[in-house]
């Protein structure tokens, strides 16, 4: 047991790595929350118990299984981010290779890590799909809620039941968040952004996306709760109608840099081309392009110093849905310098000398991401194949 403060609420608690299960009376899915896998983040453990507390007193009949698991526990005792290593970066495919290697004492966020890791996969092993993931979090400034979600169909088809904004293609530009991993193994998996870390409407808003994912994932029912009291309490905070919107630009900042955003930027502002937006290292920054800006760095540190995003019209989405499901990508290795990166034709090897006037809107559309690059080469890689899209046939929401 570790105890976890909030300023928010100016309450403590004490929580394990697990912070509650709930079992319904049926058969059904299973749902994993996890909260505070940034230490500085205890909105959504707050939230977990809250909701669990309230599940058990109620009675409200429940299918299948609910798990809340805590994040970096020693982080959040402290109320930091991380120790040494932040703990929603090390999802790559090699890292949790080598989590089954050696023992690594000393090293908390490893073990916390492991632990996190060992839990997931006994829910798995012993646990009835269909399986969903929801990790919680907050950000640094001010913000509506949001939703952020790895491109799969799953994830598009589940996520578009909230009344909530969806910024897709995050994991473009970063290694190892923990729901990439999840969603390449399959599963529907995908994080709530709940507003700032110590903002009291954070803590409102997790307990209302937590009811809201039990109700579509079919967990209760929304009979059985005040359904709209959450609804319209996430719904009213959303600034613009569009529900998709895509990562377009990441301005990076480089360590030991000194930047500062212009004061009153706020999450999904609309901004124009050439705006100015920050100063780094007395040169001014301007945005490359339009459309909304995203995640603007005030506090903390941190190499994200904004992103611009914009709506993805609903012809595009419409047409990437059917794209995906006739295969067209398996037409592309047809076209000069474009082939498969490896037999299981995962991931296609781009050429851009050959290649570069196919966009990345284009593998986009068909659900590809680019990863890695050299000088030479993108590396596209698809989700598609490895969604468990069997597990979800029989949902309301997947047909
Ligand atoms: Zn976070």
């Amino acid at each position: 047991m570790i105890e976890i403060h909030s300023k928010a609420l100016n309450k403590t608690i004490q929580v394990d790595r697990i912070i509650g299960k709930y079992q319904g009376s049926e058969e059904g899915p299973t749902l994993i929350f996890t909260g505070g896998i940034h230490g500085n983040e205890p909105s959504g453990v707050f939230a977990l118990k809250t909701v669990l507390e309230e599940l058990k007193q109620s009675g409200i009949p429940c299918r299948g299984n609910l798990y809340a698991i805590s994040g970096n526990l020693s982080a959040l005792e402290k109320g930091v981010r991380f120790d040494k290593k932040d703990l929603n970066r090390q999802w790559t495919k090699e890292n949790v290779r080598s989590l089954h290697q050696g023992s690594y004492n000393g090293i908390s966020d490893r073990n916390e890590q492991i632990e996190i890791h060992n839990t997931i996969e006994k829910i798995l092993a012993t646990e009835k799909g269909p399986f969903y993931f929801f990790d919680l979090h907050t950000t640094s400034s001010e913000t509506v809620p949001f939703v952020t979600i790895n491109d799969s169909v799953i994830n598009r088809k589940f996520t578009r039941q909230y009344p909530l904004s969806i910024v897709l293609g995050i994991e473009e530009f970063l290694e190892g968040p923990l729901l990439s991993y999840i969603n390449e193994l399959g599963y529907v998996a995908f994080g709530f952004e709940a507003g700032q870390h110590d903002d009291v409407i954070s803590y409102e808003n997790h307990i209302s996306f937590i009811y809201l994912s039990m109700v579509y994932a079919e967990f209760i029912d929304r009979k059985d709760i005040n359904y709209l009291k959450y609804h319209h309490h996430l719904e009213k905070q959303i600034l613009f109608s569009d529900k998709f919107y895509e990562i377009l630009y990441r301005y990076e900042i480089e360590d030991n840099s000194s930047f500062s955003m212009f004061n009153g930027y706020r999450n999904f502002q609309k901004i124009r081309t050439n705006d100015l937006l920050a100063v780094n290292n007395d040169r001014e920054v301007r945005a490359p392009m339009k459309g909304h800006i995203f995640m603007p760095l005030y506090q903390g540190k941190g190499n994200d110093g904004f992103f611009v995003i914009r709506s993805i019209p609903r012809f595009f989405l419409r047409l990437s849905l059917f794209l995906r499901k006739v295969y067209f990508d398996r037409f592309l290795v047809l076209l000069p310098g474009i082939k498969w990166a490896s037999p299981e034709r995962e991931a296609l090897r781009v050429n851009l000398k050959v290649a570069r006037f196919y966009t990345k809107q284009l593998f986009h559309l068909l659900g590809y991401r680019s990863r890695t690059a050299d000088k030479t080469h993108l590396i596209m890689t698809n989700r598609e194949g490895a969604s468990k899209m069997g597990d979800y046939k029989n949902t309301a929401w997947f047909k």
